[in-house]
Parts: structure tokens; sequence; C-alpha cells
């Protein structure tokens, strides 16, 4: 069902952007009465044999949930990393799609390198494996990339990307934002 194709923005109680679930996922929510709808997409409906439902783009949950810690710990990492680099090996360049991507760590695991997403850049399988576990200057291997575009927060990053992708959800993503220089400032 075309209808099911899709993605609802989901909010937290406090309205902070958790991410986006699936249209089904978003009606069960809805059905179940987990969360509002904040707003449809526009007039998709969802039709069962009794009934007509009106197709979500953004819900909020009825109760806040406290998610930062669970959602680092849930494996997100590797596909922000990739969606902060555009899905971009960073040595070559070359646009893969998530399945032929490599997270490379640009200092090695060897030598103390740490898995942080300031030391973890997007490579594909060819150029992961001839820098192996050199440097990117031993391998004469420039990054792409720069070390300010390795610091953005990866939740700026998914926010950005959100933004990017369905225009209609903006006004809920960077509500009560401090940007990133006024945090450095103010450190
Ligand atoms: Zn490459």
């Amino acid at each position: 069902m075309a209808v099911l194709n899709g993605r609802v923005l989901l909010l937290n109680f406090s309205y902070e952007p958790l991410g986006t679930v699936g249209v089904a996922r978003a009606m069960c929510l809805v059905l179940r009465g987990v969360v509002f709808v904040e707003e449809f997409d526009g007039e998709r409906v969802l039709r069962s044999p009794s009934a007509e439902f009106r197709v979500p783009s953004v819900v909020r949950l009825r109760a806040y949930v406290n998610v930062r810690r669970k959602r680092q710990a849930a494996g997100m990492k590797r596909l922000r990393i990739y969606v902060r680099d555009r899905f971009q090996c960073q040595y070559c360049g070359k646009k893969k799609s998530a399945h032929e991507l490599t997270l490379d760590h640009i200092t090695p695991r060897a030598r103390d390198g740490r898995s942080t997403p300031e030391n973890l850049a997007t490579a594909c399988v060819a150029c992961n494996s001839r820098k192996g576990s050199r440097t990117p200057a031993e391998a004469r291997m420039p990054l792409l990339t720069t070390q300010r575009a390795l610091s953005v927060g990866l939740d700026r990053v998914m926010l950005c990307h959100y933004a990017e992708s369905r225009p209609q959800w903006r006004k809920y993503l960077f509500v009560g934002e401090t940007s990133e220089d006024e945090q450095r400032a103010s450190a």
C-alpha cells in the first residue's frame, strides 16, 4: 500500500525531535493512544475495510521519555555518521549506499584512536582496506572532510537531515536550540 510509504516525525512530549518512524508504526502509536497527532500529512488517508484514518506527518508522545542514554546505546551511530558525511567516502569522494560503506577510524584503533564521531569517517570498502591501520598522512590519503565538520553533533546532523527532507517539519526541529557557536562562546 503506497500510503504506508514515507516517514513521520516523532517528537517527545517536550517537542524535542526524537527521530522518524514509518507511517504504519506511527498509525499504531496513534491508535494505541501513545501519541498526539500534531500535524496530518495533507489529505492522505489510510483505509481499512471499516474505517478511514488520516495519515499523520508529525506525532508527539503523550508522556515524556528520557531517551538520550537509550539512543546513544542504540547503534544508530553508524547511520548518523553516514548521514553526517552525506553517504560519501571521505577519502575518494564516491557516493555509496549504506551497505557499501564502512566506518574508518581516522587515528587507527591500534594507535589508541577512539570510536568517537570525531575520529570516525565514512569510507568505502576499498579506501578503508587501502588505508589499513595508518593515519591519513601516512597513507597519503587526505580526508575530504574537516575537523570542524567531524565535530558537529550527530543530533544536529540528524535535525538538518530531517529539515532538508521535509520542509513541513522544519518548524519543529530547531526550537529552543542554542547554536553551537553560542555554546562554544559560553564554554
Ligand atoms: Zn573511497
